[in-house]
């Protein structure tokens, strides 16, 4: 099983996975060209990809997934909520097959098995997802507010991470953002800073680890050196291990080895 990222942060996030010939992208913030370009850098094609699977209707996660999806007569997953508010934003469904998920009711897609879990943050009904392929787990956790138990049981044994360190609070709360929008984004049910990130992580049973990933950091409000050395720190690792996913790069293939 391996996995990349194709850009991530508030201006677009796509991740991919892949497992025994089965490939699945979790969002589509990126343009359809856009995701094409990158899954190129990746060596793929959108032709490649068998499903999508949206995490919440926010723009930067579901802006471009039903349009990659009709361009390409690909699947979308996501919850009952997720697809009412996607029309409410008026987005078109039409040539789109939706495939509607429960928040805790594992699937498959080929041989990719996908593990839902609900988390608290400001959408509809936004979940975040572990890919596995049987043997080893990849968990991606982009957009919470705050960390909770099911989190932290879902998360746990986890053989790859992609967490979201989103702010450092010291940056966020002297930025020059407007006060309601530091409050959302500091709230239950906005952002994880790197703090709360190191503490969801140190919670974690990380024995089977082989990569973290700093993930959808706030161009304004955080530095990568930041969040690598709060993942760091509750990894007990030199900072340099810990990956960062980038809003124009994403990271290149990761590869999970079943030993
Ligand atoms: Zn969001
Ligand atoms: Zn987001």
């Amino acid at each position: 099983m391996r996995f990349a990222s194709l850009g991530s942060g508030s201006k677009g996030n796509c991740l991919v996975a892949e497992a025994a010939g089965s490939r699945v992208l979790i969002d589509c913030g990126l343009s359809p060209r856009e995701t094409a370009r990158r899954l190129g850098r990746l060596g793929l094609a959108p032709a490649d990809i068998h499903a999508v699977l949206v995490t919440h209707e926010h723009d930067d996660h579901a802006g471009h997934a039903y349009a990659f999806a009709a361009l390409h007569g690909v699947p979308v997953h996501l919850t009952h909520g997720t697809r009412r508010a996607q029309e409410a934003a008026g987005r078109s469904a039409d040539g789109v097959a939706l495939r509607v998920i429960e928040g805790r009711e594992p699937f498959a897609v080929g041989a990719i098995r996908v593990e839902p879990f609900t988390v608290p943050h400001d959408a509809r009904e936004p979940v975040q997802f572990v890919l596995g392929d049987g043997a080893r787990r990849l968990g991606v956790l982009t957009d919470l507010g705050a960390s909770t138990s099911h989190v932290e049981q879902t998360l746990s044994g986890c053989d790859a991470l992609v967490l979201e360190t989103n702010h450092d609070l010291e940056l966020l709360w002297g930025g020059d953002y407007p006060k309601w929008l530091k409050e959302r984004i500091a709230g239950p049910f906005g952002h994880l800073d790197n703090g709360c990130a190191e503490r969801l992580l140190a919670a974690l049973d990380r024995s089977r680890l082989q990569h973290v990933i700093a993930a959808h950091l706030s161009h304004q409000n955080n530095r990568a050196e930041l969040a690598r050395a709060a993942l760091a720190r509750a990894l007990g690792c030199e900072e340099d291990w810990v990956g960062i996913a980038t809003q124009e790069e994403g990271f290149g293939w990761r590869e999970l080895k079943s030993n």
